[in-house]
């Protein structure tokens, strides 16, 4: 495997993605433009299937990390499964040929349009967050004439050390059922016909480093797993959620994958159940960049500004989480890093910048630059504020690139409209 930390590097002062130029791909596709790498997320996917070989699992990737077809059909064909939170992500998961039995479907806020679809599509198991969403997917199943498989998603009440916007697993979050609770709902679900209440599941939060929190939470879920066993629930499968942190930082390193699922191998291994895991970051994460063009250099007060062509529309992450991107020239230079400068897209909003009082090489209109890691909630979350065509996406697949989704044009941008 690449670097842990992105699949990019200089060749020549030129900066490559698994051996092609990044520049030949800005210039024939324009920018911005996100670029991933699949031997990058080939290779985070393995480090998870590899660690589990052994025991019953599934590792189904968190669709909403990035949901592009080409993506999901690549992982779908190394074997995954997936996670979703919408209707929206089934339809692409389908789409991109996902069998729907490796598909679990979570979220808070489930339609009921929602919910007959996955049970027409035969997900493998619903991960419900509430007792009405058990009546309503009860209900639903009957209607169908089927049993519908169901893991209560519980809120273990551990507090991770993440962004407050990405945190899920303390009381007061709105994800999930309290764990003190579990036990009475599972009692008072018993009833239902058409639910199968074989599993448990939970999910913590996003980026984290620590392991403390996530096998505390792995702790109560199993302690859990061990009461419900007591009372006759016939428990078979168990899901951990995902949340394995990524290095966006190299002097802040995230642990390694393998490290992560060996610790959860030990804790689930042995217990007669089929471990899931719903992991979107740590796939694609560091699988991806953004290029984007220099526009301008200016001067305000005593700040430096460098505008560029991408904005807080095609990666919102700075903006909304306070995150850090590196960022690098295209083309290296040997002048050293002696510029201080905001990095900033043409949004019309002073939270639209992609770095702030970045130590960077000197750069110049014209130039090209890659905003790196950002494989993992960027084009997902991308919009078309300021009427922004979304970007293009290209994926670099065995030494060649293609374009997986083209760049938006102005027509799309008002489809629909009257
Ligand atoms: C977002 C989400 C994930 C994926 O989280 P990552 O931090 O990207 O690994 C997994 N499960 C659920 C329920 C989620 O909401």
């Amino acid at each position: 495997m690449k670097s842990t930390m992105h699949p990019v590097n200089y060749v020549d002062r030129t900066l490559t993605c698994d051996g092609v130029a990044l520049a030949d791909i800005a210039a024939k596709t324009g920018t911005p433009c996100y670029v991933y790498s699949a031997a990058t997320i080939l290779a985070n996917y393995r480090a998870y299937d590899d660690t589990l070989q052994g025991i019953p699992h599934t590792i189904c990737y968190a669709a909403k990390a990035n949901g592009n077809l080409a993506i999901l059909r690549l992982l779908a064909q190394a074997g995954a499964g997936f996670d979703i939170v919408s209707g929206g992500e089934l339809h692409r998961v389908l789409k991109a040929g996902g069998n729907p039995a490796k598909v679990v479907f979570s979220g808070v806020g489930k339609t009921s349009e929602e919910i007959d679809a996955a049970l027409a599509a035969g997900i493998f198991a619903f991960n419900c967050e509430s007792e009405p969403e058990l009546a309503l997917v009860d209900a639903l199943a009957h209607r169908r004439g089927i049993r519908a498989r169901i893991a209560i998603r519980v809120n273990p009440d551990v507090s991770a050390a993440t962004h407050a916007h990405i945190a899920t697993g303390s009381l007061g979050h709105k994800f999930g059922v309290d764990i003190g609770q579990a036990e009475a709902v599972y009692e008072r679900a018993r009833h239902y016909e058409n639910l199968s209440l074989e599993g448990v599941s939970c999910h913590i939060g996003s980026q984290q480093f620590d392991f403390d929190p996530m096998m505390q939470a792995a702790n109560r879920v199993l302690e859990l797993i061990a009461v419900l066993r007591a009372k006759d629930f016939e428990i078979r499968h168990v899901d951990l959620g995902g949340g394995l942190g990524i290095t966006y930082r190299p002097d802040e390193p995230a642990p390694p994958i393998s490290e992560f699922a060996m610790a959860l191998r030990e804790k689930a291994a042995g217990l007669g159940l089929h471990l899931f895991l719903e992991p979107g970051r740590s796939i694609v994460g560091n699988a991806g960049v953004l290029l984007t063009r220099v526009l301008y250099r200016k001067k305000s007060g005593d700040k430096e500004f460098v505008v560029v062509d991408a904005a807080m529309n095609d990666l919102i992450r700075p903006a909304l989480y306070d995150a850090h991107h590196e960022i690098l020239p295209l083309r290296a230079t040997s002048s050293g890093c002696g510029l201080r400068a905001d990095v900033v897209g043409p949004v019309c909003e002073s939270g639209d910048f992609l770095a702030q009082d970045r130590q960077m090489p000197e750069v110049f209109p014209g130039d090209f630059l890659a905003v790196c890691t950002v494989g993992a909630y960027g084009f997902a979350q991308a919009s078309n504020y300021n009427a922004r065509p979304r970007p293009a996406e290209v994926l670099i697949e065995n030494g060649a690139w293609r374009v997986i989704r083209k760049r938006e044009t102005f027509e799309d941008l008002i489809k629909g409209e009257e």
